[in-house]
């Protein structure tokens, strides 16, 4: 098939929801995907900082196969070892106590949602401006576009906005009604905002105070994408509840709710898939190479020269390890542009967004910098 015929496929039978970038991918190894011409480019989004070992990992792939030849799903009426260890692997390392599963970051977010209201028997949950929790009809309440908002509401009551990065007007907005706080360590749809320093410091310590617990999503942050294995850890600050999903799978969906202190009462809440052989198997490799291979340190060292050296050409960059923004006149031009030059990055408005696999090396960073070069001298960006 070439790309006009799949483009006609997608607009004849595929709901008309996305808007997709010109390429069919149809391969990726490592840090490239082809498409259906054979064409080759460097991913600099990882489908969504999801690809976190990069494509098709050996050793994600191995644990796959695997599992696939000897269980893929029974369901939670029986006990499976991979759930288990991949829930033991969490708690160790993100220092909470128990985890939920899920199927991807919304379910997380409906999972935080539901244990903080069960847990602290307060009903209402503050969200921040700019913030991205999900789509379905619970976790939208807490997402703050009006455009993802506006067609489907009334959403589910008892969720409120305060400004991002301002303590003072989130002490203020808490009532003996609150029940948490959620928030992402830095804001990635919104185009990688990065609070203060200091400031999630400030909303554990305001939580404290007021009794109510902290949502940390750190579904887009999780996993070394920031620098550290989560980006609480930048301020020392360990939330109560913990969503996390996107680089957990590597591509495989799984997401999971992590949390300390509290737990659901048996039977109110589950899912028929939910931490399944498969997803957990297919996690817990992912997990053990960023750990092995060092990948948390890659992604702080290499994001950091990658953003100084977009920096000297005179790039407005904002970001943290492998997390990065840059502001660009037209992001929607921008990311075409860059594909034109075969390399994939996504955009929220005017900032384009660079999430690569956290497998980087500096010869894949040199070529990103190079493309950005050309686009700056052909006057485009
Ligand atoms: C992507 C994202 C979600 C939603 O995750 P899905 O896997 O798309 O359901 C929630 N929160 C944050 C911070 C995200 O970046």
């Amino acid at each position: 098939m070439n790309f006009t015929q799949i483009k006609n496929l997608e607009e004849k039978y595929y709901s008309q929801v996305f808007s997709r970038h010109p390429v069919c991918a149809v391969k990726g190894r490592g840090m490239y995907v082809w498409d259906s011409s054979g064409e080759k480019y460097l991913d600099m989004f990882a489908g969504i900082a999801v690809n976190a070992l990069g494509h098709c990992h050996p050793a994600h792939v191995l644990a796959i196969k695997k599992q696939a030849e000897t269980l893929i799903h029974t369901s939670n009426y029986l006990y499976t070892t991979p759930q288990l260890e991949l829930a033991e692997l969490l708690t160790k390392i993100s220092g909470m106590d128990r985890v939920f599963f899920s199927n991807d970051g919304t379910e997380a977010v409906e999972a935080a949602v539901k244990l903080a209201r069960s847990a602290t028997g307060k009903k209402e949950v503050i969200a921040m401006k700019g913030g991205f929790h999900g789509r379905s009809m619970g976790a939208l309440g807490l997402t703050w576009s009006e455009k993802f908002r506006h067609p489907f509401e009334p959403l589910v009551p008892g969720m409120s906005f305060v400004d991002y990065d301002n303590a003072g007007k989130l002490e203020k907005a808490i009532t003996k009604n609150t029940a948490a706080v959620i928030l992402e360590p830095i804001q990635g749809e919104a185009g990688v905002i990065l609070p203060k320093d200091g400031y999630l410091k400030e909303v554990r310590k305001i939580c404290d105070d007021n009794n109510v617990l902290m949502i940390a999503d750190e579904v887009q942050t999780g996993f070394g994408r920031t620098g550290k294995m989560f980006a609480c850890e930048h301020e020392n600050v360990t939330p109560d509840i913990m969503c996390v999903a996107k680089g957990l799978g590597g591509g495989f969906p799984i997401g999971a709710a992590l949390f300390r202190g509290i737990d659901f009462g048996r039977g109110q809440h589950g899912g028929t898939f939910v931490g399944s052989p498969l997803a957990c198997a297919a996690s817990k490799a992912v997990i053990e190479t960023i750990i092995k291979d060092k990948l948390v340190e890659n992604s702080a060292k290499t994001g950091k020269s990658l953003m100084d050296r977009l920096a000297s050409e005179g790039m407005r960059v904002h970001g943290r390890g492998l997390m990065i923004g840059i502001d660009v006149a037209d992001g929607k031009k921008t990311v075409l542009d860059l594909i034109e030059k075969k390399v994939l990055t996504i955009n929220s408005e005017n900032t384009v967004r660079v999430l690569p696999p956290l497998i980087i090396e500096k010869e894949h960073a040199d070529i990103f910098v190079s493309k950005i070069k050309e686009l700056k001298d052909e006057r485009k960006i």
